[in-house]
């Protein structure tokens, strides 16, 4: 059992929830008053696994990657795409409110930065763009290394923080990279398009979020690249974290 999931709970309250548009919201969370707030202490690229009380006395825990930056966002977020018909995601589109107190496992996971000063190339696809939207806030805001990014969505208009990539990639002029795939229109990515983009790069260490069938082409690709295992990070929204139903 993970060390997460032993952990004794943290009490978070929903202090704004900002409607992303086409089933993605994102939950605003910060330390509840009045319960021993400590400060939520993360690092870029963690989850928070939320106790989230779907039927009374039956609640449910679901994993959420933390999309904002430890560094240069004031508060901690997770993004959350609607699976309707599923109890977690449910219970969050049409129960949740500002104001509402959760349980919560403290943030875990491994899809953190490394410790190289290699660049980076990052692979999202739909809400997996949620921890690599917080390494890639990260790693500009803390490091030197240049930040590649491939998003892939269906269409710009349904695609979460595309405008606040772009102000990124501005801001950082000559260190990020934003590469949008709207599917609908190009396309989905596919493993001759990521050889070519690792061949133009220096040895990066990747970061691959999305779909499994996403993770799978795209760690796939990059190995027969010559990328070697322990430069492919990835984090699965399908691994067996602590559910209780
Ligand atoms: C480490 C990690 C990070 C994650 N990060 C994110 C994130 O950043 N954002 C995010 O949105 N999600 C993320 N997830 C996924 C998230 O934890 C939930 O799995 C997701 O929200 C769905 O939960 P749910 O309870 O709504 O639906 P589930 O109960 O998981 O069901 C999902 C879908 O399957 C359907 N379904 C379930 N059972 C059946 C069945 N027997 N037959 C037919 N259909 C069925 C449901 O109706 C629903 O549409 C992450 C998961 C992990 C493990």
């Amino acid at each position: 059992m993970s060390r997460a999931a032993t952990a004794p709970l943290v009490h978070v309250s929903i202090d704004r929830i900002v409607n992303e548009g086409h089933g993605v919201k994102t939950f605003v969370l910060e330390p509840a008053p009045g319960l021993a707030p400590k400060p939520l202490t993360y690092r870029a690229g963690q989850f928070l696994t939320l106790k989230l009380p779907v039927a009374g006395d039956r609640p449910v825990m679901r994993s959420y990657s933390i999309s904002t930056c430890p560094v240069s966002d004031a508060r901690l977020a997770v993004t959350v795409k609607h699976a309707p018909g599923g109890p977690g995601s449910d219970w969050l589109y049409e129960k949740a409110e500002p104001g509402m107190t959760l349980e919560a496992l403290p943030p875990a996971g491994q899809c953190t930065l490394d410790a190289s000063d290699r660049e980076l190339l990052l692979f999202a696809a739909g809400v997996g763009i949620a921890p690599l939207f917080s390494l890639c806030k990260y790693a500009l805001a803390v490091s030197e290394r240049k930040v590649h990014l491939h998003y892939s969505g269906r269409r710009r208009e349904t695609t979460p923080f595309i405008a606040a990539l772009e102000d990124l990639q501005h801001t950082h002029r000559g260190r990020m990279r934003l590469q949008l795939r709207m599917t609908a229109a190009e396309g989905r990515l596919d493993a001759d398009a990521v050889r070519s983009l690792v061949t133009t790069m220096d040895s990066p260490t990747a970061y691959v979020c999305g779909p499994p069938a996403y993770q799978a082409m795209v760690t796939d690709a990059l190995l027969a690249s010559g990328c070697s295992p322990s430069s492919v990070r990835t984090e699965s929204s399908s691994a067996a974290a602590p559910r209780v139903s």
